[in-house]
């Protein structure tokens, strides 16, 4: 009865010209978009990146690689791109040899630029003395296709939307002798699948961009291969002729695709996954309750934080977080290399509001430097605590720097 009544008294309250105008509003195109793909599949045998009991290079492709570039423009004409890449990390050294080239070029300031990692198992070492001549191509094609994903900006709307996929299982498993490395069924998970879609003029769709908190390591094996990402990405595409589909690892440093070692698993997991994007697109064409058309503009924040070790002969890890608003709707928290699961639901409950924009927390970007474990998993132990000697304050001085660039972001 009081719900019946409040909805009637909403409907009364709401102005008719209000309700008749909010689809079309919806459907006008606010921005300007822009993609560009290269292929990234190494020419020769090189070393693979992700399992160091592997002693000899790659022996061919199952799958090629991709570099992809989204960029976004406001109405006044700023802009963001986010590269998304199929490969274990983004190396210091390419995120700045592509950052500088990208600022010089294309006049983007490195907090308009996010760089992110799928964390595939079957990609090359690139940062190898023996894949030189790998990374210098490998940092002029993802400047190109930057350059190229500005070049073809056009008009678009942009909606986010969210679906959930159940692939990842956490993997840190409570024994008497500590944390295993296995599926543990009862620990945290994020299974959200974020969206961000792309509509041309037209109306037709353009590019998707999607997130997932999951290892890319369905397999280990000696072949090129972008995991189950590498296959939503292209069932995705194969599915949606000219849509270009681009994956945003999330916080799944302590999370497992399983099953695992087949690749018959990867491409189960990428269907689940691809699966997922329909879904949060169909919630996005049957009711405006849950997509949010994003209106307004960006707005970008990148800072660094020095993580402390334990160890006092190591010096400090200048820690990037970087921050991207789409007008009121859609909030992105770039986190750097592997982000375990506690930071995108803290972060999630601490910045999401009811009224607020939608929060979508990205790891694996910027940098590529071992495992962020939060305090708990830090102070617990097994595998992902053991990568480096952090100082337990490392969460808090992450969260911390969050906050921070979200204030800035307010102002
Ligand atoms: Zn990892």
């Amino acid at each position: 009865m009081r719900l019946s009544l409040t909805l009637t008294t909403l409907l009364l309250l709401t102005p008719l010209n209000l309700q008749a105008q909010q689809p079309a509003d919806a459907l006008a195109p606010s921005w300007k978009v822009g993609t560009a793909v290269a292929k990234i599949t190494p020419q020769r045998r090189l070393h693979m990146s992700g399992y160091s009991s592997r002693k000899t290079p790659a022996e061919g492709t199952e799958q090629e690689l991709f570099g992809k570039a989204i960029a976004i423009e406001d109405q006044q004409g700023k802009r963001v791109v986010f590269v998304t890449l199929d490969l274990i990390g983004v190396l210091d050294e390419l995120r700045a040899t592509v950052a500088k080239e990208v600022q010089q070029q294309f006049k983007l300031p490195p907090q308009q630029l996010l760089m992110n990692a799928s964390h595939t198992h079957c990609g090359p070492a690139y940062g190898r003395e023996d894949a030189k001549d790998y990374f210098d191509s490998l940092a002029k094609d993802l400047v190109k296709i930057v350059g190229q994903a500005i070049e073809r900006l056009e008009p678009a709307r942009l909606t986010y939307s969210q679906a959930r996929c159940s692939v990842a299982i956490n993997r840190r498993t409570p024994t008497e002798r500590g944390f295993l490395n296995h599926p543990n069924p009862n620990g945290p998970v994020d299974h959200t699948v974020p969206v961000l879609a792309a509509h041309d003029g037209a109306g037709k769709l353009k590019a998707v961009v999607f997130g997932y908190a999951c290892h890319n390591t369905t397999m280990g094996f000696y072949r090129w291969l972008g995991d189950y990402a590498g296959f939503a990405q292209e069932y995705f595409q194969a599915d949606h002729p000219g849509v270009t589909a681009l994956f945003m690892m999330g916080c799944g440093g302590d999370q497992n695709p399983y099953p695992r070692s087949e690749l018959k698993y990867a491409k189960m997991h990428g269907r689940s996954l691809a699966t997922a994007v329909e879904a949060a697109l169909e919630t996005n064409q049957r009711t405006l309750r849950h997509q949010r058309p994003i209106r307004g503009a960006i707005k970008a924040a990148m800072g660094t934080v020095d993580l402390e070790f334990s160890d006092p002969k190591r010096s400090d890890f200048a820690y990037p977080v970087q921050v991207i608003r789409l007008g009121d709707e859609l909030m992105l928290v770039a986190l750097g290399t592997e982000v375990v699961v506690d930071y995108s639901l803290r972060l999630k409950r601490e910045l999401g509001k009811q009224d607020g924009p939608a929060i979508w927390v990205a790891g694996y970007s910027n940098v590529y430097n071992g495992y962020i474990p939060s305090r708990r998993v830090l102070l617990e132990g097994g595998y992902e605590a053991r990568s480096r000697p952090w100082k337990p304050e490392l969460e808090q001085r992450i969260i911390g720097q969050v906050h921070e660039l979200v204030g800035q972001l307010k102002k």
